[in-house]
């Protein structure tokens, strides 16, 4: 069946059901936005003109919500606890539903089994039958219920999963033996799925897929009247539960202070927390629109560190604030901080919010050392001084994230093998391609020497298609994110299976003494000093964000559409 846009949202919400606060929270949610849902999906659906969508049967089982996995989240959502995932979780729903899909909500193992149709209890039980969704998106609490309860039969029917992943997982620590041998074993990989399965909030490592979130857009009117009545010395604090002010408590909150009223949404019961200093004006925890009217007003949001990477900055740049943030060296990562600690990634965070730094800076975004008193000084005088628009990256507005989970639940498609498929003819983008010697070996270098693949034979079809590939080599110990991105691409695992193979060894110019075939989440690579190359054995360890010191990577890399990372040229 054709899917047909929905504009009416009530079905949705009945579907959401209610009597737990991050219900509430994400219904709110949901009816505040539904204008700017309405007009996005009209907007979409003359861009994609008369063009066939499929109606999917899609099961979203919201695991962290369970009563059985714990629900810590939703006693918390009036106490300054996390909302980022709330947030998250009710734009997916509200993208599902407006893409016209047939849609099932379920928030309970009990929901899960009635939807899968397993009989009920507790030990697992195989489903017999076909599977009766064709998508069904979850989170990790969930993917551990389903293992529970579908037993073996998840085996089969995991390629229809995809998994809604905050921070990511990186292809060496989601492959079972791999990790278990090499020391990526976290409580939360090894799940041996296709890494774009994992679906993240924000581009992280795009060995997943970008999921995201949708943040407040403002009409012409809107922008106007909000520069209009910009309060120049006024700065919101980051950070809605009291210890996330500990780090900023002293010198820079000092610094803050002489120039600027500072405001705060720092959740409270009944005293004021003391983390916060007296000269902080502190509403206490905010309901959404409320903050969003706040951060109207002020000129300036200020992050102290923590959280890491979640919705609120973008909703600050969104209302025409300027975000500042601290620079992280040596940056944050599962090796150094109790947070990323544990988690299946091994990405290396060099400020709050690397997206707001790469993918926005300035003027909305500076990032700076807050150790350095002098340049926390002269960033807030500069703040002061300068104007900047309201801004939203295309990717966070209701139309971009319509735009890129219907090109995801179109195209991407995870039970159908991925053989490899060797392209003949790479060969140079651009005319003056140089050429210079690096080493004992003659190696392309990243900017000057993309190789494409200029299709006149039958191509395979693909998603992303084959046109977006462009060939790299990385530096030595640079990961194919890294070089990528340094060339104005970006990393695509779905192309690796085109370029792990002898012909774009020979495109790239590499000469190879051997090349061998091995498991290794670092392949394909070569190292330069021993002339070695080798090629990966293993698909699912495929990985745009493997490095290592000696190596130098052969990268897949793809164009994308300017405000929609995840999109490729010809995605849509
Ligand atoms: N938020 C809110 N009231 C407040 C402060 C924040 O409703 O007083 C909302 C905010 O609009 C954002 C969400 O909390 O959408 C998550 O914010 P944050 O960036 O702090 O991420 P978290 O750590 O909660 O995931």
């Amino acid at each position: 069946r054709q899917a047909a846009f929905r504009t009416d949202l009530s079905v949705l919400l009945e579907q959401v059901g209610s009597g737990k606060e991050s219900l509430s929270f994400m219904k709110r949610r949901i009816r505040r936005l539904a204008q700017q849902w309405a007009t996005a999906a009209n907007r979409l659906d003359v861009k994609l003109g008369q063009r066939w969508r499929d109606q999917k049967k899609i099961l979203v089982h919201v695991g962290f919500l369970t009563e059985e996995s714990g629900d810590v989240f939703s006693p918390k959502v009036l106490k300054g606890g996390p909302l980022g995932e709330m947030v998250q979780w009710a734009d997916i729903l509200t993208a599902l539903h407006v893409l016209g899909h047939n849609l099932k909500i379920s928030m309970s193992v009990k929901d899960l089994q009635g939807f899968l149709g397993v009989p009920p209890g507790r030990g697992s039980c195989p489903l017999t039958g076909p599977l009766p969704f064709d998508l069904i998106y979850t989170d990790y609490h969930g993917l551990q219920q389903m293992k529970q309860h579908m037993g073996l039969s998840l085996k089969k029917h995991k390629c229809h999963i995809r998994v809604i992943d905050t921070f990511g997982t990186e292809p060496a620590y989601n492959h079972e033996e791999y990790a278990t041998l090499h020391g990526y074993r976290t409580n939360w990989g090894y799940w041996n799925l296709n890494p774009r399965q994992y679906m993240t909030m924000f581009p992280h490592t795009p060995d997943n897929s970008f999921m995201g979130f949708v943040s407040e857009e403002l009409n012409e009117t809107e922008k106007r009247s909000i520069q209009q009545n910009k309060v120049n010395n006024m700065a919101v604090v980051y950070g809605k539960e009291a210890s996330m002010w500990k780090q900023g408590k002293d010198s820079f909150l000092e610094i803050l202070h002489r120039y600027m009223e500072v405001h705060g949404t720092v959740y409270y019961e009944t005293q004021r927390p003391p983390e916060v200093p007296p000269f902080v004006k502190n509403h206490g925890l905010l309901p959404q629109h409320e903050l969003q009217q706040l951060l109207r007003k002020a000129k300036l949001f200020i992050g102290f560190g923590f959280p890491y990477e979640g919705p609120a900055p973008l909703e600050a740049i969104a209302n025409g604030c300027i975000f500042l943030q601290p620079k992280f060296q040596p940056p944050h990562s599962s090796l150094n901080h109790e947070f990323f600690r544990g988690k299946p990634t091994s990405r290396e965070v060099f400020s709050q919010h690397p997206y707001a730094e790469q993918y926005i800076g300035r003027p909305h975004v500076m990032t700076v050392d807050y150790n350095n008193s002098l340049e926390f000084d002269s960033a807030i005088k500069e703040i002061m001084k300068t104007k900047v628009e309201p801004f939203l990256p295309y990717e966070y507005t209701c139309e971009g994230m319509l735009e890129r989970v219907h090109a995801y639940v179109q195209n991407q498609d995870f039970c159908v093998p991925e053989p490899p498929f060797v392209p003949t003819n790479f060969s140079r983008q651009g005319s003056a391609a140089a050429v210079r010697p690096n080493g004992p070996l003659f190696v392309p270098i990243p900017n000057s020497t993309a190789l494409g693949w200029t299709s006149n034979v039958t191509a395979p079809t693909a998603w992303p298609p084959l046109s977006s590939l462009r060939l790299l080599v990385s530096q030595e110990g640079q990961s194919c994110v890294d070089a990528c991105h340094s060339a104005g691409f970006i990393c695509e695992p779905a192309h690796f299976r085109f370029i792990n193979n002898k012909e774009s060894l020979r495109g790239l110019e590499v000469q190879c003494e051997v090349v061998d075939s091995e498991i290794n989440h670092i392949l394909p690579a070569f190292s330069v000093l021993r002339r070695e190359c080798g090629l990966q054995r293993e698909p699912l360890l495929f990985s745009c964000a493997g490095h290592s010191p000696k190596y130098r990577r052969v990268c897949p890399c793809r164009d994308y559409r300017r405000g929609q990372v995840a999109l490729c040229r010809d995605c849509l």
